[in-house]
């Protein structure tokens, strides 16, 4: 889709349309249904607000629901059951961010009441009370200022550290990025005096700016400045390094001194916890963080603390779009390319495309950061809608690395890695630099064969092979999580004839380990990294120079500093050149991208070694010649030549099934109702296409096939015409039991 969204106007629900008679509450419940539920109010309506939450009867239990409004129905007052109990007599949301989850719901097609549960805290959802204690925050005792260690005790030690150089008061949220066990190293830091925990400080301290901006950086600023009263959006296009958070820390210091507040969203903070620091330091204010990681408790405090209008800044992911923050002044989107600002399951929302929305309705500006922005926003740029400011050079003096490609095909690669990538990390490592090898494939090997009758080992679940684990002797399927141990024979001709075959992080560890055994090879990936706290160490080992070489996945990939760093090698770039889905190329040039930006970010020149066995591919050889602008130029005129978004829009219709045919039959069964609504419709017809049913592109996955139908529009409106008279249909559909499905606007992936 489109990220400005513009033109959309969502069909008003059925129970929207007032009607003369009884005066009722209308409810959004968290059942798998679009609409809200009618009933009666106990007492006055109108202490029945929007954004309030109550108990109310349903079916045989009771849920907890948010009011959404009060009207009239011409229902008979017996079929109307009355609300058990007000739980808030405050709203816990605010009218515009009901309005925002309303429309999210309608503009996805997804059930309300269940969009207002992914909005709210765990704590407000089960229906707890909205109050706790005032917001607080960590800071260092007088005694804790004098003193730099605590004996035997590290994680202790650590922690004073870091409260050392925090400016202001850290929030149970950010000490929860630094040491995920903060609770039980906190105590023993309080108890002997050194630590105390305070009420924040709800005026921001005097921020100076410690970095005197560059032109471009300077340009950028004023830009956003000139717009700050108003909706405007800003794309920062600007490679990584080249100071794109600097912008935001200014404009983001301007708005904290007129008293209002920036939301900042991101695709991971776990990965980047330093940012938090940044922003924290930089600003002098009270910084919040809403992630992954957080308890309960933790979590409610942080929303608490942005939607009582203490923080001044809150950093989140995707679900913070929805946080209630009543003096929002700026919202940025950094990365905003990342897949993972767009929810996978569930209630499916892009959180960048809400974030516009959000900004618009507040008529505040959004900024938008990427080094290679996604092709949706590139097209915003080109019709207008976004505003581009580019940042050219690398921020103090850095410069960009030297990007090559390198033929990885024939004799010359040993185990995945060419002679020359070899060669060159011998030459980093004797300077005493480091080398990164990345390689987007975690395990041993992506395949285990059988060299006499060449079948290979499969998931019983999926239509995939498991991938060899050989740290922990498994087998494993990626996709379903199935695993078994590593068997000795073959399991179809029983010889004892099993190879590997491929590469994964951990075979290339041991190989480089073998290769190069005087210096120390760190590898990081989902299973390095899956023990708590194992992930800070590693990147801990990395920055200070510890391990030499550095072999990894995306996990390398994002926002982290590794000045050492001189030399990068891609080893499977071109795996996206021929991937299933339509945004696999795209995918492919930004990780390339992002992969690249860890090089040289320090004073050191840097060098990327780009392997693949089609060198000569035109896409790759444009994206590494030319750059990314190019690159994504040509990919768009590709999606507008074979009609895909951004220049259509759609939307998947998702089905999966224990039987083989089950899904593809009820796809079909839709599809009939869909040509049949649409047959006395010819301004919609005239844009509509339906194709499908087809298999997805890995039909078997955890033991249910799976089938897809693709709705497809050159423009908006009739293609959200189609979906709110779909939707009725398949939630009443008979099959429902046996059938699963889900429906997904503007869907990231095909998969
Ligand atoms: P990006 O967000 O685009 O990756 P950063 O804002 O993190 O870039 O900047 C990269 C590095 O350059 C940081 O260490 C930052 O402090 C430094 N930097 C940014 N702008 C300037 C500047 N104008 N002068 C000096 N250093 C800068
Ligand atoms: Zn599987």
């Amino acid at each position: 889709m489109q990220a400005t969204l513009d033109g959309f106007s969502p069909d008003s629900s059925p129970d929207s349309q007032e009607k003369v008679g009884q005066k009722i509450v209308k409810v959004a419940v968290a059942v798998p249904l679009s609409r809200t539920f009618d009933y009666l109010p106990q007492g006055v309506l109108t202490s029945y607000r929007a954004g309030c939450r109550v108990v109310v009867p349903f079916g045989r239990s009771t849920r907890i629901g948010v009011v959404t409004g009060t009207g009239e129905t011409t229902l008979a007052k017996s079929k109307l059951k009355a609300i058990s109990e007000l739980l808030d007599s405050e709203p816990v949301l605010p009218p515009e961010i009901v309005e925002l989850i309303t429309w999210a719901a309608s503009y996805y097609h997804h059930p309300v009441g269940e969009a207002f549960a992914t909005a709210l805290p765990v704590q407000l959802r089960k229906g707890s009370s909205g109050d706790v204690e005032r917001p607080s925050g960590y800071v260092l005792t007088e005694a804790g200022k004098t003193t730099d260690e605590v004996k035997r005790a590290p994680a202790q030690t650590a922690l004073l550290q870091f409260l050392k150089v925090s400016v202001g008061a850290v929030s149970a949220a950010e000490c929860r990025l630094f040491d995920n066990r903060w609770s039980a190293t906190m105590k023993p830091l309080i108890s002997k005096g050194l630590v105390e925990k305070v009420v924040a400080d709800f005026e921001p301290g005097e921020a100076v700016a410690t970095i005197a901006l560059n032109e471009e950086q300077q340009l950028a600023s004023e830009k956003i400045h000139a717009n700050i009263d108003r909706y405007y959006c800003a794309l920062i296009d600007g490679i990584t390094g080249s100071g794109k958070t600097e912008v935001y820390l200014d404009v983001a210091r301007t708005v904290i001194k007129s008293g209002k507040q920036v939301l900042v969203l991101l695709p991971e903070i776990g990965l980047t916890p330093q940012l938090v620091s940044r922003f924290r330091n930089a600003l002098a204010c009270q910084v919040e963080v809403l992630h992954s990681g957080l308890n309960d408790t933790e979590r409610m405090l942080a929303w608490h603390a942005a939607a009582d209008g203490s923080a001044h800044v809150l950093i989140g992911t995707r679900s913070a779009v929805f946080t209630p923050m009543p003096a929002l002044g700026l919202i940025v989107v950094d990365e905003e390319h990342d897949g993972s600002l767009k929810q996978q399951d569930g209630f499916r929302y892009q959180a960048r495309d809400l974030a516009m929305v959000r900004a618009r309705k507040a008529a505040i500006p959004v900024v938008l950061g990427s080094a290679t922005p996604s092709l949706e926003s590139l097209h915003n740029a080109s019709r207008g809608l976004i505003d581009t400011l580019y940042l050219r050079s690398r921020a103090a003096g850095a410069v960009l690395p030297k990007m090559v490609l390198v033929d990885s095909r024939g004799g010359e690669v040993e185990k995945g890695l060419s002679n020359r990538l070899l060669l060159q990390m011998k030459q980093v490592l004797e300077r005493g630099e480091q080398a990164m090898v990345f390689i987007n494939r975690r395990g041993y090997a992506p395949v285990l064969m059988c060299e006499t009758c060449t079948s290979i080992e499969d998931c019983n679940q999926c239509d995939a092979h498991m991938t060899v684990h050989a740290h922990s002797g498994r087998l494993r399927c990626h996709h379903c999580g199935a695993e078994r141990a590593i068997p000795l024979q073959c399991s179809s001709c029983e010889a004892n004839t099993l190879i590997n075959v491929g590469m994964g992080t951990e075979r290339i560890d041991e190989y480089l380990s073998d290769k190069f055994p005087e210096y120390k090879v760190l590898r990081i990936d989902r299973d390095s990294t899956r023990r708590k706290g194992e992930l800070q160490k590693h990147l801990a080992m990395a920055a200070s120079g510890e391990a030499q070489i550095l072999v990894g996945t995306q996990m390398l990939a994002k926002g982290h500093n590794f000045p050492l760093v001189t030399l990068v090698g891609i080893l499977d770039a071109d795996r996206g050149l021929f991937g299933a889905d339509f945004r696999s190329v795209e995918q492919m040039g930004q990780l390339i991208l992002q992969v690249a930006g860890r090089a040289g970010r320090a004073d050191k020149p840097g060098v990327v070694l780009v392997q693949s066995r089609n060198p000569e591919h035109p896409l790759l050889q444009v994206l590494l010649n030319d750059g990314y602008r190019q690159f994504a130029t040509q990919l768009l005129k590709e999606r507008d030549l074979t009609s895909w978004p951004p220049y259509v829009y759609i939307a998947l219709l998702r089905a999966e099934s224990p039987e083989k045919t089950g899904a593809s039959q009820f796809l079909t069964e839709i599809k009939k109702i869909i040509n049949g609504q649409v047959t006395d419709h010819a301004e919609i017809s005239a844009h509509l296409s339906v194709l499908g049913p087809a298999h997805a592109p890995m039909e078997r996955l955890a033991g249910r096939y799976r089938s897809q139908l693709l709705l497809l529009s050159k423009e908006r409106k009739p293609l959200h015409q189609v979906l709110t008279w779909l939707r009725p249909a398949l939630e009443t559909n008979p099959d429902a039991r046996k059938i699963r499905w889900s429906l997904d606007v503007d869907p990231y992936d095909m998969l």
